[in-house]
């Protein structure tokens, strides 16, 4: 078995049933995709446009897309016609750009809205009033090529497990509020991505339903 296939075996076996995985392809090969595809896994990450878009037309069409890092609105076009969840939004005018373009392609998007929880400045993403400012301004129900699915977060870069944990679970009760007051009636708003490979396990303890890793299961980029 390869080394590739050993390491989506463990994860897996660690994540059980509650928690899906997208395995983070970025900087690696088709051939990489390949090998875990073989072994079972479906859905993939890619942080850039470019890097999607040049390794979808080669690999397997049952490949579920997501898209996590950042997006510029001029570039939605590309992915529009294939990707399947794009983690990363963080404006209304990104939004409404992903809706036009998946229904010009008879398409209804998956998104999630990125929150900024980090204690770095480098991350993307929305702060918690900007999110409640979005959401106040938008009727969501009038973008008809989306679906908003939930919330997604990247921890600090920190070895400091207390801190991880901090954020985390703050965006847990965040994911909680904003579901119990935007979408009450909407059981499609239901995922919570955060976890990546050196902090997955506190993810989900804190209420991860979506867990984006790399680098333990293709090895270092
Ligand atoms: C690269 C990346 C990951 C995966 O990181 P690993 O540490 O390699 O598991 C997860 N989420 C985002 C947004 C990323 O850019």
């Amino acid at each position: 078995m390869s080394q590739i296939s050993q390491n989506l075996k463990a994860v897996l076996h660690e994540l059980g049933t509650g928690v899906k995985l997208v395995a983070v392809s970025k900087t690696h090969p088709k051939e990489a995709i390949l090998e875990a595809y073989h072994a079972g896994q479906r859905a993939f990450g890619e942080n850039r446009v470019q890097e999607m878009t040049s390794k979808q037309p080669w690999l397997p069409t049952d490949i579920e897309w997501h898209l996590i890092g950042h997006l510029q609105t001029n570039k939605v076009k590309y992915i529009a016609p294939f990707v399947s969840m794009i983690q990363s939004v963080d404006s209304l005018r990104l939004l409404e750009e992903i809706s036009a373009q998946a229904v010009r392609n008879r398409r209804v998007i998956d998104c999630l809205l990125q929150i900024f929880i980090a204690a770095e400045e480098t991350k993307f993403g929305l702060d918690e009033s900007e999110l409640i400012d979005m959401l106040e301004h938008t009727s969501v129900d009038s973008l008809p090529g989306i679906n908003i699915r939930g919330l997604m977060g990247m921890g600090s870069f920190t070895e400091d497990a207390n801190q991880i944990r901090k954020e985390f679970a703050g965006l847990k009760d965040l994911f909680d509020r904003v579901k119990a007051h935007y979408f009450p009636d909407n059981p499609a708003f239901d995922q919570l991505s955060m976890g990546m490979s050196g902090d997955y396990r506190i993810a989900m303890e804190e209420g991860s339903t979506i867990v984006r890793i790399g680098t333990r299961i293709f090895g270092a980029r």
